[in-house]
């Protein structure tokens, strides 16, 4: 028998339940209003007292109306198929509905419950198995999907019959499975897990030790995020953050892409709908969207829909990971994933912490950054969940909660700025307050020298040590009048502007510029410090001027033409013949 209630307060989305049996936090119930279901979880309990939070409009919800309580918690619904997918935060089917808004008491299927998948077995019967062992693969467009033991299966299994090679759709048995206690279970393509729940279907999980390239320069070289590592991007509205990641997106040496998109304004989240599926995949030629899966809301959506995003992105990159596949997970912004948080708070007439934000704000932060990370799966293989969010403190203020939360959680912080956003200097992240701790990792220092050249490490803090310098001489020359300072003061100057504008500045909208491999950012980087590392005699600051200018020039026509054509050895030449 299942709890049942009734409503006794209605505040916005909050709704408070009388109820004639147990449940818990996080359970999941149904309010009848009229003919429809509205779906709400529940967030406290207090003895025959439940508040829940509508994922929906609660118009026309009276004192009264049924509650029926379902046992079990968010799930999201798991198997072949989420890929190209666009849903929101109940993982709802945004593509097989017209317009961006369901109606309410509309829930539609994330699968095609029809679609048939040419399965492969790879378990076979007599193997001992436990959850998300793999049993059998399908193709999902190009990437190789694994059907697993559902991760909810406890202790071992014996497989009693895998389905032959053939063609399936998702809720077919394709494997037998006999438990410790005799009893066969029937295992299909699909299974549900609770959102907030780690998966946890990993033997060991170590310390990331290799770099996720991006293509772009000043994350690769100056601050790498490493492959299961996590990054957050806090910036003022307007200085980039969305550009950044996209690019991140559309170039992350990733299998799988998950971006959660947790809108400023409606208009955005359609951009992404319509930006999306154009994008061509710049390591395959194919459609970006063949492996990503974009999980949308807006800041109109009700606040639990919003606050459930993140945690259903994230586990389906979890879910992706058990396959041995590396994935990103994105999400913009997750200030207003805290803002959910912080309403529902406030609603519950919670003792708020600072700025009115939960006052656990900082542990939730960090244990849903925690969810990423590098795994060794039980079969050996390795997979990866890589978590970079963006974060839109109010005024640009840094020491807000929610930043000052997240900075504890993410092990790189790529600072955009409003200055540098101002002077149009994109990507505007900051290159002197920003950082990557994957830098301070031996192992990761060691990958970096190994793979990329010997002594890269020390090169890249010779780059950051010139641009610092710089900046230090340019508030001198402030102070004190460009005649007032020696001419090494505007020497060190210029080469700072050399490395941000001919290195670290990078154009998101230009074909060749926007992706830089790091065999690029290498060779640049080796030309750029050459250039740096040479004597000057200038006879005065103007002709300084003149000659760093006369550089960044023709390095940043460089930077707009296809690495290692003609046209670049050109280039390379006239730039060469300064350090004879
Ligand atoms: P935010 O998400 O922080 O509000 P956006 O990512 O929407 O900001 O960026 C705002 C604008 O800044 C963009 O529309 C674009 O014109 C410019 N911009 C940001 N990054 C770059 C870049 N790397 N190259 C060129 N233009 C950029
Ligand atoms: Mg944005």
């Amino acid at each position: 028998m299942s709890t049942k209630g009734k409503v006794t307060g209605i505040v916005s989305n909050l709704v408070t339940v009388a109820v004639d049996g147990p449940v818990a936090e996080n359970e999941l119930c149904y309010i009848s209003v009229g003919g429809e279901k509205l779906l709400a979880e529940v967030i406290k309990v207090n003895g025959e007292k439940a508040s829940v939070q509508v994922f929906e409009s609660t118009r026309g919800l009276k004192n009264g109306n049924d509650v029926e309580f379902l046992g079990k918690m968010l799930e999201v619904t798991l198997g072949p198929g989420l890929l190209s997918g666009i849903y929101d935060g109940l993982q709802n089917n945004l593509q097989t509905m017209t317009g961006v808004f369901l109606k309410r008491g509309e829930y539609t299927d994330p699968l095609d419950r029809k679609a048939l998948w040419a399965f492969t077995p790879i378990a076979k019967p007599g193997d001992r198995v436990i959850a998300a062992d793999w049993l059998g693969e399908v193709k999902e467009g190009w990437l190789p999907h694994k059907i697993m033991v559902p991760f909810a299966f406890q202790g071992e299994y014996t497989v009693k019959s895998v389905a032959p090679a053939g063609e399936y759709t998702v809720d077919q048995t394709i494997a037998v499975l006999t438990g410790a206690d005799g009893e066969d279970v029937n295992v299909t393509m699909t299974q549900r897990w609770p959102v907030k729940l780690a998966v946890r279907a990993y033997r060991e999980k170590p310390r990331p030790s290799k770099i996720m390239e991006t293509g772009v320069r000043c994350i690769d070289t100056f601050n790498p995020i490493a492959e299961g590592g996590t990054g957050f991007i806090p910036g003022p509205f307007g200085c980039g953050k969305t550009v950044l990641q996209h690019a991140i997106a559309k170039q992350g040496d990733a299998d799988v892409i998950v971006m959660a998109a947790c809108g400023e304004r409606a208009n955005e989240v359609v951009e992404i709908f319509t930006e999306f599926p154009e994008l061509v995949d710049p390591h395959t030629g194919r459609k970006l969207m063949e492996r990503t899966t974009i999980i949308c809301n807006t800041s109109n959506m009700p606040v639990a829909a919003r606050e459930a995003s993140v945690y259903t992105a994230m586990t389906i990159c979890e879910y992706y990971r058990a396959m041995g596949l590396k994935c990103l997970l994105l999400a913009d912004s997750t200030s207003r994933w805290a803002q959910a948080l912080r309403e529902m708070s406030n609603r519950m007439e919670e003792l708020p912490g600072q700025d009115a934000f939960p006052v656990d704000l900082s542990a939730i932060i960090s244990n849903f950054y925690a969810r990423a990370g590098q795994v060794v799966l039980n079969n050996g293989q390795t997979g990866a969940v890589t978590f970079i969010g963006t974060v839109s403190p109010a005024g640009g203020n840094l020491k807000e909660p929610v930043t000052e939360s997240t900075k504890k959680a993410a092990r790189c912080f790529y600072a955009l700025e409003q200055s540098r956003a101002d002077q149009k200097r994109y990507p505007a992240v900051n290159p002197i307050d920003s950082y990557s701790k994957y830098l301070e990792y031996p192992e990761i220092k060691e990958y970096l020298d190994t793979t990329i050249q010997p002594g890269w490490t020390e090169k890249v803090l010779r780059a950051k040590n010139y641009v610092r310098r710089g900046r230090e001489m340019a508030d001198q020359i402030n102070i004190l009048g460009d005649d007032g300072v020696p001419m090494s003061y505007h020497e060190a100057f210029w080469k700072s502007e050399l490395i941000d504008f001919a290195f670290l500045q990078q154009d998101a909208f230009d074909a060749i510029d926007a992706l830089c491999p790091l065999e690029r950012q290498k060779f640049m980087l080796d030309l750029i410090l050459a250039l740096c590392d040479r004597p000057f005699e200038f006879e005065n600051f103007d002709e300084c001027r003149v000659y760093f200018k006369d550089l960044i020039n023709t390095l940043r026509q460089m930077n707009y033409t296809k690495f290692q054509s003609a046209e670049f050895k050109e280039y390379e030449q006239q730039l060469r013949k300064h350090l004879a």
